[in-house]
């Protein structure tokens, strides 16, 4: 059978970047989402880039595809067990993000603690000069312990920022590592011995709503939840109850659920610091990601080997 020609199917609201760097090298085909792709159109694509939803289903009818070549570390979205397969390659950018994602996770810990940014809405609201002094805080960091739930990538890149804040860091992630940082054999356990929880799990079945009510307990009056990871590791509704009845301190989130519609009780709260998902968001990082995410399509395609390949696909590689 002759080999089916590259076609790259990407949905349009995409990173300049990406589209720029995809389109240099193969035909593009651009949808508003994934799935909508047409039954005609379906058989001719090779490849996938950038992000949204790959469902097994969509993996069957795109019967010649063999690369999808995701924008971003986290691939919760995609059946990469599924596309293993069948012999698709699926990459991410992994390490290009870290640190950039780490500082912005000790941005949102110290906004949500320190209340930087409604100590900034008070100035600009002229209520400095009006009504005078912003409140003090009643929480702080000093004197913190945190715990951070999957130390990967960017869970070390948060664990070491936070040792140059003089603070003790422990974690819990499925297996032990070689670490000067404290191991817990559990989620709770974490939870348990620490005041400050950092969520840098990926997202999928196995961690969802992992945070819930119990974990949320055993943090602790005292407790802050701070979550860089993905907003299906939480249990929203029992955050907004725990936030409301004093069961946590307060939360600091960068993702949620239900991307981009927050509910409108976790918007009200006051002891809620919240960020539209831009943890990696600078022109800088967001175009390494697009140059990883291009150069490992046009690796695969070209020389069958994908630089950064996700673990289910590792074996793919030649
Ligand atoms: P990584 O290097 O693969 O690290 C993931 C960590 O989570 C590992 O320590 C892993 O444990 C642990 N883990 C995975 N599944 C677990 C489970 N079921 N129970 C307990 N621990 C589990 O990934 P990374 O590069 O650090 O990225 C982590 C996640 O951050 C991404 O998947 C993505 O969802 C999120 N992220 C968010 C943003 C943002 O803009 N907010 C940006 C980038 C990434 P082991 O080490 O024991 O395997």
């Amino acid at each position: 059978m002759p080999e089916t020609a590259p076609r790259v199917l990407m949905q349009s609201r995409m990173n300049e970047r990406l589209k720029a760097r995809v389109e240099a090298e193969f035909p593009v085909l651009y949808v508003d989402r994934l799935d909508a792709v047409s039954d005609s159109d379906a058989s001719s694509i090779t490849a996938i880039a950038g992000w949204g939803d790959v469902s097994s289903a969509l993996i069957d009818r795109l019967t010649n595809l063999k690369v999808i070549a995701n924008f971003g570390v986290g691939y919760d979205a995609i059946d990469a067990g599924h596309a293993a397969q069948k012999g698709v390659m699926v990459t991410n950018t992994p390490d290009v993000l870290s640190a950039e994602v780490a500082d912005v996770a000790v941005g949102l810990l110290l906004n949500t603690v320190r209340e930087l940014p409604r100590a900034e809405t008070h100035l600009r609201e002229g209520n400095w000069a009006r009504a005078g002094a912003y409140p003090l805080t009643g929480l702080t960091l000093r004197g913190r312990s945190v715990g951070i739930y999957g130390l990967g990538r960017i869970g070390m890149e948060i664990a070491k920022r936070l040792a140059a804040f003089d603070l003790p860091v422990s974690y819990y992630a499925r297996h032990r590592k070689d670490v000067p940082y404290a191991y817990e054999a559990s989620l709770e356990a974490l939870a348990r011995a620490v005041d400050t929880l950092i969520v840098a799990v990926p997202g999928g079945a196995a961690t969802e709503k992992s945070v819930d009510a119990e974990v949320l307990r055993a943090l602790g009056p005292q407790g802050v939840l701070i979550n860089i990871g993905r907003g299906t590791v939480v249990d929203e509704a029992a955050l907004i109850d725990a936030l409301a009845d004093g069961t946590i301190a307060a939360a600091g989130l960068d993702v949620f659920a239900n991307e981009p519609h927050v509910p409108q009780a976790l918007i009200d709260l006051p002891n809620a610091s919240l960020l539209p998902h831009v943890a990696s968001a600078s022109v800088a990082t967001r175009d390494a990601m697009a140059d990883l995410a291009a150069d490992n399509l046009i690796a695969w395609l070209r020389k069958g080997r994908a630089l950064t390949p996700v673990p289910e696909c590792a074996h793919l590689n030649r």
